[in-house]
């Protein structure tokens, strides 16, 4: 609005950031240690921009609609078109073009609305980064920041922003996205060389890269278009393609029967005309009208909107797919494996008790509120207690990165929650962690790593320094030589302190121990290796994290559909049997270990997963290794991560599943589904949505096949036998258009069956079109032609003109794929079982809209001109025409009647 440029415009220029110091950079870029202020976040938004890259553009409109006619069926569609045009049928032509163009603009529309759907569901998976603004932790949407910002990174962070690194701990990011370079660089605060390549920047992190360990602090240089990524974006325009491995076989399927098609119309062309010595005109049309007939010309279409369909419903329930053909495998998933903190459990934790020494402390509160207290051991204050509490809760905020903070009266965590309810503890223990983190300055940290279980901070004090862990209580008791008791330090007691961790885990309870050493002043860094030995060990932290209550029905819901769901943590053996307990896990009793895993060759592996469901001290590692042997059992798994380390488990997963809130960017990208709420219940109903869709398009299939079947084997019986055909090229046209944009979508819309969740889940090798959907096909196809002559013959043997009862065999070849569709919402149950599935609203709509169509092309002149049709009679033409309705439901439902009845004998007989 001004014209005088911004202060900060020098910068613009872009000054070589890496050969910067790192103060330099942040006094340049007009920020501080802390970060920007919110006003001026705020106000350098609106000048640089959101931090997005430009959109790609997405194909346009035409391309779109031309791509519709890219098919092997609308070629040959074009063709007859082309062919009957030559031949001097313009209706003929005209009717066919227009089922073309119909065609192409309902899967133009449809699919626009799939891209659509896609295109918002990614716009729910928006990344966000950690940043200090204010001098406070905050995490903000991606897109809001700006240069100047100060940004923490963790392993699995996808790099939001360029950033001049202020300050970086054993920092590794994996450039591959910029450099091509798939090992991780080693990163550094220090300078380099203003001539160093992109790759030798070590003194950078760049947009788009992905940190695989360690951590840093960078200060924003550049955003959105002005990264390095963005120069060369182009390479960013990752394409979501509409296609899975089902449409693939439908694809190749549709292939195939073209080219049968074709054939069989070529011999039955040769037969009547060499053999039957008709007009080679005459009989070329026909033999147009049946390939017209059986061409499924609209169900690549109705496929594409079916799983279109499951992915909306999906995103409804709280996952969000991220490859279409996850909509698939869902359905096919035979076991889940789970993390349990915050998928089982509800993540939201509280110390309950504090075990040391001296006894047992009880803590009071609510939620992650700073307020309550604590219970003595005994029941009694003794200053040897009051001391120790104090040094524990010390212990416990200062090894913390979390942050608390109140919003609208609740108290909420930033960060790790459990972190955040030893925040909540220390406050309640009388050492909120403000107070303590002014006094205790932070010098050096060993983050934590599911790997090593143990974080490790070091403070400095006055006249020495101070180094604190917490961690797996395991861990730390092998680090520990000393512990805090009645008398001041003493040798540790290992067995003593086992005993407490085995009484608090067995309650269902996470177990964190926490222990400390000082160490001369002057000591700056925190090696490993100083870490882990002659720690005193101050006290064990027993945290409850209650089960979701959703998680233990959603886990019996599996379980009935003979799912099996498997805990795999790395939390303690007995504190995961507890709550795989109270959850209701099968195999609860016998938990294996990570340790226990590691003695296993990989035929004893096979046998213990087979044999238990509950996984525990487990690293990343060996969830890939379950993977592998579950799979090698033939078993199609679902597998939940959250950390950077467990992207090879969720990529080599059949569906891998990412938590939205507490997982990293690298796993969300492994990932072929992310839980916008982190819970268990959320993967249930994806594999129950994942199993509607696949009946879906089964259901789509089995009653698509038969109007083309039932329609090609009338004509060809026709000129084969002679005979004078029942229905014309063009009236057949008109069938599969009407019948397929209503009574075709009706179906993709279907709601799910009343046993979805209680039948076991289907074999992934079984074959799409099974040996029942194929005799169904068969079966409905001879019965379409029997009641196309029967009609037929009986409109003739009334005198009528062949126009009328033509007009009849048409109004009941659709009465028939109704009465059709009905039976084929349930696979094996009566029509008319499942409440609330009777009457959709896509059924009534999809009914009325094809009822309305066939009174118009019986009644209204327009069509009636166009099609040759006739008006019937109320009574002496529908009457009959409904009867063959009626007949093929009571047919179809008595096969499946006996099928039951079959059925129930053998499971019975055993
Ligand atoms: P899970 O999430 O499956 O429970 P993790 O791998 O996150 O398992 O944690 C394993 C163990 O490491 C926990 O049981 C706990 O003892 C310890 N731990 C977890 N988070 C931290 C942390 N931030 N600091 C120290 N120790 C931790
Ligand atoms: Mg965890």
């Amino acid at each position: 609005m001004s014209a005088t440029p911004p202060p900060d415009a020098a910068s613009q220029a872009s000054p070589a950031w890496h050969a910067l110091p790192a103060e330099e950079a942040i006094r340049r870029l007009g920020s501080a240690e802390g970060g920007l202020a919110a006003a001026e976040a705020a106000r350098r938004l609106a000048e640089h921009g959101p931090n997005r890259l430009p959109e790609t553009r997405p194909r346009s409109a035409l391309r779109r609609f031309l791509a519709q006619f890219q098919n092997l069926l609308i070629y040959v569609l074009i063709a007859s078109a082309a062919v009957t045009a030559l031949l001097g049928h313009p209706v003929d032509t005209a009717v066919i073009i227009g089922v073309v163009v119909i065609n192409a603009v309902v899967g133009f529309i449809q699919e626009g609305r799939a891209e659509e759907a896609l295109h918002a569901i990614r716009n729910m998976l928006t990344p966000r980064a950690s940043v200090l603004r204010g001098g406070r932790r905050a995490t903000v949407d991606a897109a809001e920041l700006v240069p100047g910002d100060i940004v923490l990174l963790e392993p699995g962070d996808r790099v939001p922003a360029d950033l001049r690194l202020v300050h970086a701990r054993g920092l590794r990011i994996e450039e591959a996205a910029l450099t091509g370079e798939s090992v991780p660089a080693e990163k550094a605060a220090e300078p380099v060389a203003a001539a160093a390549a992109l790759g030798d920047r070590a003194s950078m992190a760049f947009s788009g890269t992905l940190v695989t360990m360690g951590q840093g602090v960078g200060v924003v240089a550049a955003t959105g278009a002005a990264t390095e990524l963005g120069r060369i974006s182009a390479m960013l325009g990752e394409v979501r393609q509409l296609t899975t491995p089902l449409l693939r076989q439908m694809d190749i399927f549709a292939r195939r029967l073209t080219v049968v098609i074709l054939g069989v119309a070529a011999l039955v062309f040769a037969i009547a005309w060499l053999g039957h010595g008709q007009p080679a005109e005459e009989v070329f049309l026909v033999v147009v009208g049946i390939v017209v007939a059986a061409i499924p010309e609209g169900l690549p279409a109705v496929l594409t909107i079916t799983l279109a369909i499951g992915v909306r419903r999906m995103a409804a329930r709280r996952a969000i797919i991220r490859r279409l053909p996850a909509v698939e495998t869902l359905g096919a998933v035979s076991v889940i494996c789970t993390d349990k903190t915050g998928t089982l459990t509800r993540n939201e934790m509280t110390v309950a008790v504090v075990e040391t020494a001296l006894g047992r402390f009880g803590v009071q509160g609510q939620g992650y509120a700073p307020e309550g207290g604590v219970l003595w051991p005994d029941g009694r204050r003794s200053d040897d207690a009051a001391r120790l509490l104090v040094e524990i809760a010390r212990v416990a905020a200062l090894c913390n990165d979390a942050g608390l903070c109140q919003e609208g009266g609740a108290w909420r965590t930033e960060g790790d929650p459990m972190e955040g309810a030893l925040l909540a503890f220390a406050a309640r223990a009388g050492e909120p962690h403000e107070a303590l983190r002014a006094g205790f300055p932070r010098g050096d940290e060993i983050p934590f790593d599911s790997r090593h279980r143990y974080m490790a901070t070091l403070h400095m004090r006055p006249d020495h320094g101070l180094v604190c862990v917490k961690g797996a209580p395991e861990r730390l008791i092998e680090m520990c030589t000393r512990q805090r008791g009645a008398d001041g330090e003493a040798a540790l007691d290992a067995a003593a302190w086992h005993a407490r961790v085995e009484a608090l885990a067995a309650g269902g309870m996470r177990v964190i121990a926490v222990a400390m050493r000082q160490v001369p002043r002057g000591t700056g860094r925190l090696s490993p290796a100083e870490t882990e030995r002659e720690l005193v060990l101050l006290g064990l932290l027993g945290l409850i994290d209650p089960p979701r209550e959703e998680a233990v029905a959603a886990v019996a819901e599996c379980q009935r559909a003979g799912i099996r769901v498997k805990m795999i943590t790395g939390d303690h053996a007995a504190t995961a049997g507890s709550i795989a307990r109270q959850v209701g896990l099968r195999g609860a009793g016998a938990v294996v270990t990570g340790h226990e895993l590691d003695t296993l060759d990989d035929a004893a592996l096979r046998r213990r997963v087979r044999e238990s469901d509950v996984f525990a001290r487990t690293s990343p590692e060996h969830k890939l290794r379950l993977v592998e042997a579950l799979q090698a059992d033939g078993a199609v798994i679902a597998m939940t991560g959250d950390g950077v380390n467990d992207a090879p488990a969720l990529k080599r997963a059949n569906v891998g599943v990412a938590m939205g809130v507490k997982g990293t960017e690298a796993a969300k990208e492994a990932a072929e589904m992310v839980l916008a709420d982190d819970n268990f219940a959320t993967i249930a109903a994806a594999v129950h949505e994942g199993r509607t869709v696949y009946d879906n398009v089964q259901k789509v299939i089995a009653w698509t096949l038969p109007t083309n079947g039932g329609e090609a084997l009338t004509v060809i019986a026709a000129i084969l036998l002679g005979l004078t055909l029942p229905l014309t090229a063009v009236q057949i046209l008109w069938i599969n258009m009407v019948t397929t944009v209503t009574l075709g979508l009706v179906l993709a819309f279907e709601p799910a069956e009343a046993d979805i969740m209680r039948r076991p889940p289907r074999p992934p090798s079984e074959p799409l079109l099974s040996g029942l959907l194929v005799w169904r096909v068969v079966l409905v196809s001879l019965l379409v032609m029997l009641a196309a002559f029967g009609i037929f013959a009986w409109s003739e043997w009334r005198g009528l003109p062949v126009e009328t009862a033509r007009t009849a065999v048409v109004n009941a070849i659709v009465v028939l794929e109704i009465a059709y569709l009905l039976s084929v919402r349930s696979r094996g149950g009566a029509f008319f079982t499942g409440r609330g599935r009777l009457a959709t609203p896509a059924l009534l709509g999809g009914v009325g809209a094809v009822v309305v169509l066939q009174l118009a092309f019986t009644y209204a002149p327009p069509l009636q001109a166009l099609f040759a049709t006739r008006p019937l009679e109320p009574v002496a033409d529908w009457l009959p025409i409904l009867a063959a309705g009626l007949v093929l439901i009571l047919v179809l439902e008595g096969e499946k009647a006996l099928r039951r009845r079959l059925g129930a004998r053998r499971g019975a007989g055993g």
